[in-house]
């Protein structure tokens, strides 16, 4: 069956694909599914980020919702992670954010929140999903239209929220200064007042929301925190802090003007995690770099593997209670706050440890080990995938070195001198191949060895 979730909700083209007769139906279906499974009344809590499309969608989404029965708590525009405590705190039943996170200006998308503040799974999105193809949607009688309020200090609380899990008095006495560049999202509306709530003195770029992303494309990547890179080095700064469209990641800058990638910062911040806790357990996807397990290792706590996918990353953490988690990316998991990416308490306590440590990020950044990751594709017809992925496995069985295989997500195959990670994408007729060695040079041949292993069962099939 054709799916509309992708790994990160429906995204589309404004006005395109992604236009106002989706939003209308798939939040019928979302409320629908909700009634459904509740059995009573319910009220879902919506937001947005941004984008020009943001208020036709929002409307269209609430017109959807009312008609069924369902109340609406109407929470503006703030950042994924804002609407994801909120809907927590209140004991809303669901949420609903309108939001494309990272993706250029002209697309947007629909990301729906369960009760209990996390992403869904993938079989409530296919339930949604079903509802919404069957058009079996609730409609209430005359009497039952579902009410409309708004929500006006969503931020306000959740700022609170995070405030309430950092130490501030150990920040202020720091009086560090960070230049924060929120792209033009969702971000402005949290960032700029934490981080002088937490007595920072704060440089501010494109902290302005604009759907035209006018400052610079919305992801976080090193080709476009340029202008942050050269402000932190000359204004002095202590760091750097770029979020995505959605502010639910965030990537640093060091007081050189370096970009951290984001598995330094994840290995950081598990490693303090760890540290404050004495020991437990970390949770990330298998593409994670080892740098993460050894320094969680050495300080007494656990790495646990999932899939791909925070959702799956968040649901595992709880039933693990694990003491933090996260993805590569930035989008760091901190379940003191909650059980989602939060780029406002990732900048805290990333700003904590500095305070606490009394060292320049740089410094800290250097004590994380260094891996050498490599990523490759491979083209395959998507009809294929599963038949090469079965041949595979069973071809790399009998390759010499492998110590170990693991089947969480693809396969990942444990050698001697590291790890790689072949899995098939689940949006492009391609294979994703992660290669990842400690040894300098190692990676990129380690790569291109299960590469040709890989090319040649796709050739044979
Ligand atoms: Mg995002």
């Amino acid at each position: 069956m054709h799916r509309l979730f992708g790994t990160n909700g429906i995204r589309g083209i404004s006005n395109e694909d992604m236009n106002s007769c989706l939003a209308l139906d798939i939040s019928k279906a979302i409320a629908t599914y909700y009634i459904k499974k509740l059995k009573r009344d319910i009220t879902i809590a919506i937001g947005t980020d941004a984008r020009t499309s943001n208020i036709m969608l929002k409307t269209a989404s609430i017109s959807g919702l009312l008609s069924t029965g369902c109340n609406v708590v109407d929470l503006g525009l703030l950042p994924t992670p804002n609407l994801q405590y909120i809907v927590k705190t209140k004991k809303f039943d669901a949420g609903i954010i309108i939001t494309a996170s990272h993706n250029p200006p002209e697309f947007n998308g629909i990301k729906v929140i369960d009760g209990d503040g996390t992403e869904l799974s993938a079989e409530q999105e296919e339930a949604i999903e079903n509802i919404y193809f069957e058009k079996s949607f609730l409609v209430a009688n005359w009497k039952n239209i579902g009410k409309l309020s708004h929500l006006d200090n969503a931020t306000e609380i959740y700022i609170d929220g995070v405030l309430s899990k950092v130490d501030i008095n150990l920040i202020r006495r720091r009086n560090l200064h960070v230049v924060l560049d929120c792209g033009n999202g969702a971000g402005s509306l949290v960032h700029p007042k934490l981080l002088e709530k937490i007595g920072c003195k704060v440089t501010l770029l494109n902290c302005e929301p604009d759907g035209f992303f006018p400052g610079r494309p919305s992801e976080p990547v090193p080709e476009n925190l340029h202008e942050l890179m050269k402000t932190v080095k000359e204004e002095n700064a202590d760091l750097g802090i770029a979020l995505d469209g959605d502010a639910d990641r965030a990537i640093f800058v060091d007081e050189n003007g370096e970009y951290i990638y984001g598995d330094k910062t994840l290995a950081l911040m598990g490693k303090y995690m760890v540290k404050k806790n004495k020991g437990g357990i970390v949770v990330t996807p298998v593409s994670t770099s080892s740098c993460l397990e050894e320094v969680v290792t050495r300080e007494g706590g656990k790495v646990i593997y999932t899939a791909v996918g925070s959702p799956i990353v968040a649901r595992v953490m709880i039933d693990t209670n694990a003491v933090f988690g996260g993805e590569e990316n930035g989008g760091l998991i901190f379940p003191e706050l909650q059980y989602c990416r939060d780029s406002a308490i990732t900048s805290a306590k990333v700003i904590e440890l500095i305070a606490k440590e009394n060292k320049s990020l740089s410094e800290l950044i250097r004590e994380i080990p260094e891996y050498e990751l490599v990523k490759i594709k491979v083209s395959c017809p998507n009809e294929k995938k599963q038949l090469v992925m079965k041949t595979f496995k069973n071809k790399i069985k009998t390759e010499e070195n492998v110590r170990k295989i693991d089947e969480t997500d693809g396969v990942k195959i444990y050698v001697d001198k590291g790890w790689v990670l072949v899995r098939p994408s689940g949006t492009e007729p391609i294979f994703r191949i992660f290669a990842e060695t400690k040894a300098k040079g190692q990676a990129e041949k380690l790569a291109n060895r299960y590469k040709s292993i890989l090319e040649e069962t796709i050739e044979n099939i």
